[in-house]
């Protein structure tokens, strides 16, 4: 989804896919092992500036491209806060930001005690390669988790799982930000996003009713973890807003997200421009949205998956005005495999249209 707006920049774009099945391989330039030195080291040669849309380049390749001079954004002092989430806890406590009580855990006994603690109940996560809720449970024991615990030693794991208390939230935030290496920041109105076993499912821009303390709060927020970790690029915080009327942050992304992609038809300039526009330090384009109000709704593969084409048809056929985003993976049940947009001055009206496109590619 970077590709159209570099044409549209005018900016030349290469793309290192993982194998020739993925989406990101409809506009590679290269496919190889991203986890490979050598192998980006070899994409990176006659590159200025070298990004990602997703954190799983290992620390130890990014640095050494760094020590060899090559300009990556975000680079991997930012990027370790956004790959492991015990980093990203240890890191915005020390800068005093809002978050879910939370401890590092070693053994079964110390996640039994923080489980006493917390009301009988804790939210258990991998510190490393989770993604879409596949690497966080809520358990009522230890034993609940066991399996994590023995694979802790395994490489790449991280040597300790990350315990949360089960937070009470009202709704679930994000705030999406950008920032230049020059320090230039940007940010997206304050977003709802709705989660359904894990997954992101829906996008409401602007969140409803949180033009006054919640957005300052969230901006605030956004803000100082895009300056104090020296991000470049677009940064995600996912947020969760309590029904005490707190703002705690969740997690951290630092790339295009799933609660920006609303931006390529809603706002002036998407978070796919702006990224680019970021990590190769060029001013940013305004954020503002253009319709009063702009729904994202996931397309998942269901337990069966209709054709796309039979899909796309009904649903153009039936929601006009709905915006189409398919990504040509494969459907699988639980993939998102695209994404429609929708805008307009009446909520109620712009969330129907967009299920109801959504839903002509599901069962
Ligand atoms: P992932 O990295 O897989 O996206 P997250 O840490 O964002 O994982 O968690 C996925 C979802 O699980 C969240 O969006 C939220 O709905 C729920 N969740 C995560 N942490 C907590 C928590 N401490 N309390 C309550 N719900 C949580």
């Amino acid at each position: 989804m970077m590709v159209p707006a570099a044409v549209e920049l005018g900016v030349e774009i290469r793309v290192l896919a993982e194998n020739e099945g993925m989406s990101a391989a409809i506009a590679a330039t290269a496919v190889g092992d991203y986890t490979d030195l050598a192998t980006v080291r070899d994409f990176a040669r006659d590159v200025d500036v070298l990004t990602f849309d997703h954190e799983h380049v290992p620390q130890a390749v990014l640095r050494a491209l760094v020590a060899e001079g090559v300009q990556v954004h975000p680079g991997p002092d930012a990027l370790q806060y956004a790959q492991d989430k015990l980093r990203m806890r240890e890191r915005l406590a020390s800068l005093g930001i809002p978050m879910p009580d939370w401890a590092r855990i070693e053994t079964a006994e110390e996640l039994d005690a923080f489980i006493a603690d917390h009301g009988g109940h804790a939210v258990v996560k991998t510190a490393r390669g989770g993604y879409d809720g596949k690497g966080v449970r809520v358990v009522t024991s230890a034993a609940q988790a066991e399996e994590w615990f023995l694979a802790l030693d395994e490489d790449g794991r991280g040597g300790a799982l990350l315990a949360e208390e089960l937070v009470d939230f009202r709704r679930e935030l994000a705030q999406l930000v950008a920032r230049r290496p020059s320090g230039d920041i940007t940010l997206w109105p304050v977003v709802e996003s709705v989660q359904k076993d894990g997954v992101c499912a829906e996008v409401i821009a602007p969140a409803p009713s949180a033009a006054g303390r919640e957005a300052e709060m969230a901006a605030r927020i956004g803000t100082t973890i895009a300056e104090e970790l020296g991000v470049t690029g677009v940064l995600a915080v996912e947020l969760f807003e309590t029904t005490d009327e707190r703002i705690l942050v969740n997690e951290l992304a630092m790339r295009p997200h799933n609660t920006g992609h609303w931006t390529i038809d809603g706002s002036t300039t998407s978070q796919f421009e702006q990224h680019l526009r970021a990590v190769l330090d060029l001013p940013f384009g305004a954020t503002g949205h253009r319709d009063p109000w702009s729904v994202m709704v996931n397309i998942l593969g269901g337990p069966t998956v209709r054709t796309l084409d039979e899909a796309t048809a009904l649903a153009m056929a039936d929601q006009p005005t709905a915006k189409l985003h398919l990504y040509g993976k494969e459907p699988r049940p639980g993939r998102k495999v695209g994404h429609i947009t929708t805008g307009g001055d009446d909520l109620d009206e712009v969330v129907f249209q967009a299920r109801a496109a959504a839903a002509f590619f599901q069962d």
